[in-house]
């Protein structure tokens, strides 16, 4: 007796794209693929395996299958002028383990960002369950955090490389990049001392391979960087995916630790999206990513002058997708979260880099995180970002009534159905796609 299961699955699904078209989308690691990539994900491709390197396959029926991965490697190397793409990782997860198989080995020393200084899960260590530690083997150590400046503090992290080579645990690899992300990481300044012990330089672009696409953000691959990886679905458009791109000179490693590494097949529907999204950046990347930062420093600065304390004022907020701020005058990130939820605003709690010593816990951090990367999308330019500002503070300052807040919201929504910065446009983005 499943048919009413069966059934129910089909009415949520309907009912999350419904409400999905009447919230404003604020999560910084997400974002909304045009329906020419949604069309590539319900493909055939999804049903079919590859394994190995276009041309090269492991399995019959890629003929089709060869050119379009074929293109999606062409159209990445060019977005990122690299000399190496592998689009084959099936996240960012899996790309950073595709790093870390390739340039390194267990036992290994790694640098980057502590989780709550903004570093990702996978950068993690092993007691915290962290990829790097838990999975790989790596010992991590943490690159210093400057908390004014929300930026990788040169000078101290200079000081923490000298010392981890005194004591004999030189770093292998370094990982730049983050999940809280506002400011260009010191790469350029960094890139020789890792260099000089020996280190592989990694740039995790998860974030912001979008903006760096549209060339609004860093440059890692001419800043220092000797391999990166990213998603290609948070400021990048496409479908959940990964990928590596690098230099020629290390792709036989790439490869080799992608398949037979770290994936089997490898979601040939996804990098059919990914080829999509790709071309889409490449004919609109620019202007995208341009609107995307000025969107996020005019949602700061509405919410500043709201009486928001959000984090880095001095440096005009941010230069990309994403604001910080510190909540702990209002509440705390898990209760904000919800509320805002309930007037329809979907944000995400996050914890501030002082927040483990102050003793707060990731359930109820003391910082959201929001990202305009989705809004953007929707066609939305700085005066609504001023708009939903308003929204915000009325259910945070001024307490009122999250689901009247939310009545507002809905309407508000109804002008902003489309996907932008895509060749067309032919059906609302979270309409449900019914092929049944
Ligand atoms: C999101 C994120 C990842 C993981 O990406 P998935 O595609 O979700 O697997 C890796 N690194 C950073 C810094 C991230 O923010």
């Amino acid at each position: 007796m499943s048919r009413e299961e069966y059934n129910r699955v089909f009415e949520l699904l309907q009912k999350h794209h419904q409400w999905f078209g009447e919230v404003i989308p604020l999560i910084a690691s997400e974002n909304i693929p045009s329906p020419a990539v949604r069309e590539a994900l319900i493909s055939d491709f999804g049903n079919r395996y590859a394994e190995g390197w276009p041309g090269e396959r492991v399995y019959a029926g890629c003929i089709y299958i060869d050119e379009v991965e074929n293109l999606c490697i062409r159209m990445m190397k060019k977005l990122f002028r690299a000399e190496f793409a592998d689009v084959r990782p099936i996240s960012g997860v899996v790309a950073n383990l595709v790093i870390y198989t390739a340039f390194t080995e267990p036992g290994d020393t790694m640098m980057a960002l502590s989780i709550p200084c903004g570093g990702h899960i996978t950068m993690g260590k092993k007691k915290l369950g962290g990829t790097a530690g838990a999975v790989h083997g790596l010992n991590v150590e943490y690159l210093a955090l400057d908390y004014e400046e929300m930026n990788i503090d040169v000078d101290r992290t200079k000081e923490r490389l000298k010392k981890l080579v005194n004591k004999g645990k030189t770093p292998k690899l370094v990982m730049f990049g983050a999940s809280v992300f506002p400011f260009p990481h010191p790469l350029k300044e960094l890139a020789d001392s890792f260099h000089e012990v020996g280190a592989t330089v990694g740039y995790d672009a998860a974030h912001v391979a979008g903006l760096i696409a549209g060339g609004c953000f860093q440059d890692p691959l001419r800043e220092g960087a000797d391999v990166m990886s990213l998603s290609t679905h948070k400021t990048f458009f496409g479908p959940q995916h990964g990928s590596v791109v690098s230099w020629e000179r290390y792709a036989e490693k790439i490869k080799r630790a992608t398949f037979p590494g770290m994936v089997s097949n490898h979601h040939l529907h996804a990098v059919a999206g990914v080829a999509i999204a790709c071309a889409e950046l490449l004919e609109f990347g620019k202007e995208y990513a341009t609107q995307v930062i000025r969107n996020a420093k005019a949602l700061a600065q509405a919410l500043y002058e709201q009486g928001f304390n959000v984090l880095a004022e001095h440096k005009g907020f941010t230069e990309s997708h994403v604001i910080l701020i510190d909540i702990t005058k209002q509440g705390d990130g898990g209760t904000i979260e919800k509320e805002l939820e309930r007037a329809n605003i979907i944000i995400n709690r996050n914890l501030l880099p002082w927040d483990i010593k102050e003793g707060r816990h990731f359930m109820h951090p003391g910082g959201i995180r929001l990202g305009t990367s989705e809004l953007t999308r929707l066609g939305m330019k700085e005066a609504e970002m001023v708009e939903i500002a308003e929204f915000i503070k009325r259910v945070v300052m001024d307490r009122e009534s999250p689901e009247k807040v939310k009545e507002d919201v809905v309407e508000f929504r109804k002008n902003y159905q489309k996907v932008h910065y895509c060749f067309e446009s032919v059906m609302e983005a979270y309409k449900y796609i019914k092929i049944r």
